[in-house]
């Protein structure tokens, strides 16, 4: 009886496919992948543990630089064929002349000082309506 339930085990697990050995024990079965970009970064990723081995990616981005990282650390993929990553800024700067990006700093400090001068005012119709509400009140007195 222990002999079949032992084959039982082994059968269920070759039916479940590979699972990671490192990765037994958790309370949640996860496998996971270590991947490598070209400037040095590391990072990893978790999959769950009956992923087909094919379904694991073979590259990913990485989350500090942008360029793809791959699971091999000693040849992460080469950047040549790729665009070299660009930051928000240069995006920005791409898109928009720079006239462009004036006229929207003006727009946007313009919003900014219509707030601040809506926000003065209003606070101004508070402490009037404060004043006015006080002399009803010492008035009526
Ligand atoms: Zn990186």
């Amino acid at each position: 009886m222990s002999t079949t339930g032992g084959s039982a085990i082994r059968g269920s697990r070759v039916g479940a496919g590979p699972m990671g050995e490192e990765d037994r024990g958790h309370k949640v079965q996860k496998i996971f992948r270590t991947y490598y970009c070209v400037m040095g970064h590391q990072h990893t990723l978790a999959f769950a543990a009956d992923i087909l081995p094919e379904d694991i990616r073979s590259e990913n981005d990485c989350p500090n630089c942008g360029l793809p990282a791959g699971l091999d650390s000693k040849n992460p993929p080469q950047t040549a064929k790729h665009e070299p990553y660009k930051t928000h800024l240069a995006y920005v700067k791409e898109r928009r002349t720079d006239a462009e990006a004036k006229q929207l700093l003006e727009e946007a400090v313009a919003t900014v000082k219509e707030k601040r001068l809506a926000a003065v005012a209003a606070a101004q119709a508070a402490e009037k309506a404060e004043k006015a509400n006080a002399k009803k009140t010492t008035s009526k007195k």
